[in-house]
C-alpha cells in the first residue's frame, strides 16, 4: 500500500472524469486518474459525433483523443490499472488495484457503464469470431460480408447505416415495430435503405441463438408474435442494445437506483461523504458527452469546497 494520500482520486478515462481531471489539476488539488484500458470511455468507439458544441462532425476517436491530449497537459497523475475494490465510508478512501492500494481524501467514480450482451447460449465463445459489440473497430473485417445487427436505438439505426457502406447485406434485428432511434437518425435510415438496397428489418423479433463451429455461421431469432424462430444466415453479428451499470467493485454502501446507477445530488455528490459520482454510472436524465463533461467539472469544484472546509 502507497503511504501518500491523495487530495482526489478520480476512477475511469472517460469525458466525465477527464473533465474532472482537468478541472481537479486547474483548483490545484493533488490528482491520481486510474483507467483500465481505453480513454475516452464509450466515445473511443462511437463512429461519429455531431452534437458536441464546436465539433460539427468529428469521429470519436479522434475527440476523446483531443480531451486525452488536454488531460495530459495537466499535471494529474494517470496510472493504467484495473480497480477491484474500493472503501469509502472512512475519512481515508482506499481504492484497490490488482497492484496497488491508493488513498484518497475524496474519489469521484466515473467508470461509465458497460455494453449490454444478447443473453444467448454460448455468447462469450462467438466474440471475435463473428461476434462483435463494437461495430467501429470491427467493420472493416466484414467488407462484402452479410451481417445482423441487434438493437432499435441511434446506436443501433446509425450503426447499420455504417455497415451497409461496405457489407453486403445488413440485418437490423429489433424487438419492436417502432424504433428507439430518434425521428432524424431513422428519416436518415429510410433513405439509405432507398438508396443502397441493402438494409433489411427483422422486426417484432428477438435473438435466440448463435449458429456455427468455429465462427458465427448464422443467427436464429424468434419472432414474438409467433413463437416462430427464424434463422438468418449471417458472417457477423453486431450488438447495440445498450449499456448498463456495473458498479460491483464500487463500495456496496453507495446509493443506487434500482437500475444500479449511483444517486448524486446535483453537486454530483453521493450518500457518502466526500464521495462523487459523474457521466453515464449516475443516475441522470441525459447520458451524452456534453452532460458528463458538465457533471466532471461540477464534482470536482464540489470536492475543492469540501476539502477545504473540512481543514
Ligand atoms: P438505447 O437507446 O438504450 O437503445 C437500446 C436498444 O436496444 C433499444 O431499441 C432496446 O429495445 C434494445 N434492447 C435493449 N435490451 C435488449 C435486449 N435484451 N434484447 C434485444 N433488444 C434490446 O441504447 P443506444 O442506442 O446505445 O443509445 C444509448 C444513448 O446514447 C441514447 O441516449 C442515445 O440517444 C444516445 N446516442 C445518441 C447518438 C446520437 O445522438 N447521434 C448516437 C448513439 C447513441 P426497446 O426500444 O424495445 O427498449
Amino acid at each position: 500500500m502507497e503511504d501518500k494520500i491523495y487530495d482526489l482520486i478520480i476512477l475511469g478515462g472517460g469525458p466525465a472524469s477527464m473533465s474532472a481531471g482537468v478541472y481537479a489539476a486547474q483548483m490545484k488539488l493533488d490528482t491520481l486518474l486510474i483507467e483500465k484500458e481505453t480513454f475516452g470511455g464509450q466515445i473511443a468507439t462511437t463512429s461519429l459525433v455531431t452534437n458536441y458544441l464546436g465539433f460539427p462532425s468529428i469521429s470519436g476517436e479522434e475527440l476523446s483523443n483531443q480531451m486525452h491530449k488536454h488531460l495530459e497537459t495537466t499535471p494529474v497523475h494517470i496510472v493504467k490499472e484495473e480497480v477491484t475494490k474500493t472503501e469509502l465510508k472512512n475519512d481515508i478512501k482506499k481504492v484497490y488495484t490488482h497492484s496497488n492500494c491508493y488513498l484518497a481524501k475524496a474519489v469521484i467514480v466515473g467508470i461509465g457503464t458497460q455494453v449490454r450482451k444478447l443473453g444467448v447460449p454460448d455468447e462469450q465463445k462467438y466474440l471475435r469470431r463473428g461476434l462483435s459489440y463494437t461495430t467501429l473497430k470491427d467493420r472493416d473485417s466484414f467488407e462484402g460480408k452479410v451481417v445482423a445487427i441487434v438493437g432499435g436505438g441511434n446506436s443501433a439505426i446509425e450503426d447499420a447505416m455504417y455497415l451497409a457502406e461496405k457489407c453486403k447485406k445488413v440485418y437490423i434485428v429489433h424487438r419492436r415495430q417502432e424504433f428507439r432511434a430518434d425521428a432524424g437518425v431513422i428519416s436518415d435510415l429510410h433513405r439509405t435503405m432507398e438508396e443502397r438496397g441493402n438494409i433489411e428489418l427483422t422486426l417484432d423479433s428477438k435473438p435466440h441463438g448463435i449458429v456455427g463451429n468455429e465462427k458465427v455461421e448464422g443467427f436464429e431469432v424468434e419472432h414474438i408474435p409467433t413463437g416462430n424462430i427464424n434463422t438468418l444466415t449471417v458472417d457477423g453479428i453486431f450488438v447495440a442494445i445498450g449499456r448498463g451499470a456495473d458498479t460491483d467493485i464500487i463500495d456496496e454502501e453507495i446509493a443506487r437506483d434500482p437500475s444500479g446507477y449511483i444517486i448524486t445530488d446535483t453537486y454530483m455528490r453521493t450518500n457518502l461523504d466526500m464521495v462523487y459520482a459523474v457521466g453515464d454510472i449516475r443516475t441522470t436524465p441525459l447520458r451524452q458527452i456534453a452532460t458528463a463533461v458538465a457533471d466532471g467539472s461540477i464534482a470536482s469544484v464540489t470536492a475543492f469546497n469540501d476539502i477545504k472546509n473540512k481543514k
